[in-house]
């Protein structure tokens, strides 16, 4: 058991305990990893991972994650399914984390200016959960506010903020931009200097920001890529992190060596461990993985198939025997549980990398 962390319960955090939690990562260097679930077999294989190397699970929901979970067709109205997919996943994990045994932070994934309501819809039904309660649904949202002006961006989010803040969830902010695709959301053709964040800008967020709450996260952009591509094609700078670190310090007079900003890592899937260790070094304590997991998934699965291939053309026939039958081997949860195991397996390489095994 981490001493530091003994106040750790099984099941959903506040942000005030995220918040706890962030500044031992900042203090002892390390990060937790954040995924993308999309139905009840990815929250397991996150909880399962979570139980073997005893890290607290961060479990998000993007906006078609969350349509995805109810079912695609469930509405014709995306706000009103997402919102009732965010719900439902949220309650799940919930119940299941307690019996799992693990502390989870629940998270939802960028919301941009046109899903707002989408938040909105979950603000209300936290604000009502929180009244019967004492506590809310989620740990944090996160806002993608970066297709509006700065002044905008921290505008809508400041009010958003004080909202939040009430009800004890924190809010994660994007600044600059994330490359790449992801969830409908394309910026593979944004001009270049969007993808890196002036420090200036991070301390005036900062200074908007503290004056109304803590409770803030920044997903400050330092090349960052939603997907894997070529090496070489992404130049990641998480040098801006420290500066934004050190400006922030010296504006208040602070002049001790420690982190006092809580960044988050986006677009983490395949980068290499040297660039993970340094911006964990210059406060990191979230990163993203959405496509590796992806991979890793498809990637048990394919190997399974590759594996058994004879057995899975047909209902009827295998190498045993003409007449002999398959199901044992296309049984759904034979296979999607070959997809977890790989997921775990890439989880219990991935947790030591980011220095975060052993919490509790
Ligand atoms: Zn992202």
């Amino acid at each position: 058991m981490n001493n530091n962390l003994y106040f750790l319960k099984s099941g959903v955090l506040s942000g005030i305990e995220m918040h706890k939690v962030f500044s031992i990562a900042r203090k002892k260097k390390f990060a937790l990893a954040a995924i993308n679930c999309i139905d009840t077999n990815s929250i397991n294989s996150i909880l399962e991972s979570s139980v073997i190397n005893r890290t607290i699970a961060i479990i998000q929901f993007s906006f078609s994650g969350s349509i995805f979970f109810i079912g695609k067709n469930f509405s014709s109205n995306k706000i009103e399914s997402a919102i009732y997919g965010s719900i439902l996943a949220a309650k799940y994990v919930h119940r299941v984390s307690k019996y799992y045994k693990v502390p989870v932070i629940l998270h939802t994934d960028h919301c941009n200016k046109k899903n707002l309501e989408w938040i909105d819809g979950l603000l209300e039904f936290n604000s009502n959960y929180y009244n019967l309660y004492k506590k809310s649904l989620f740990t944090s949202h996160m806002l993608d506010l970066s297709d509006c002006n700065i002044k905008e961006n921290v505008n809508i989010s400041c009010n958003y903020l004080k909202k939040m803040s009430k009800l004890n969830i924190n809010l994660e902010m994007e600044l600059g931009c994330t490359g790449g695709e992801e969830d409908g959301l394309d910026n593979r053709k944004i001009s270049n200097y969007k993808l890196y964040t002036n420090p200036e800008n991070i301390l005036y967020v900062y200074n908007k920001f503290i004056k109304i709450s803590n409770l803030f996260t920044i997903a400050a952009a330092f090349g960052n890529v939603h997907g894997v591509y070529k090496k070489n094609n992404i130049r990641l700078v998480p040098i801006i992190l420290y500066n934004a670190q050190k400006l922030i310090k010296s504006y208040f007079n602070n002049y001790n060596n420690k982190n006092i900003l809580n960044f988050v890592f986006h677009g983490g899937s395949g980068c290499n461990k040297k660039i993970i260790i340094e911006s964990i070094n210059y406060g990191v304590v979230k990163i993203n993985l959405d496509t590796d997991i992806q991979w890793s998934f498809w990637n048990g699965i394919l190997k399974y198939y590759l594996n058994k291939k004879k057995y899975l053309h047909n209902q009827l026939g295998n190498p045993s025997g003409i007449d002999k039958p398959n199901k044992k081997f296309y049984d759904p949860r034979v296979w999607l549980e070959y997809g977890k195991k790989s997921i775990i397996n890439y989880l219990n390489k991935i947790y030591i990398i980011f220095n975060c095994i052993n919490l509790f």
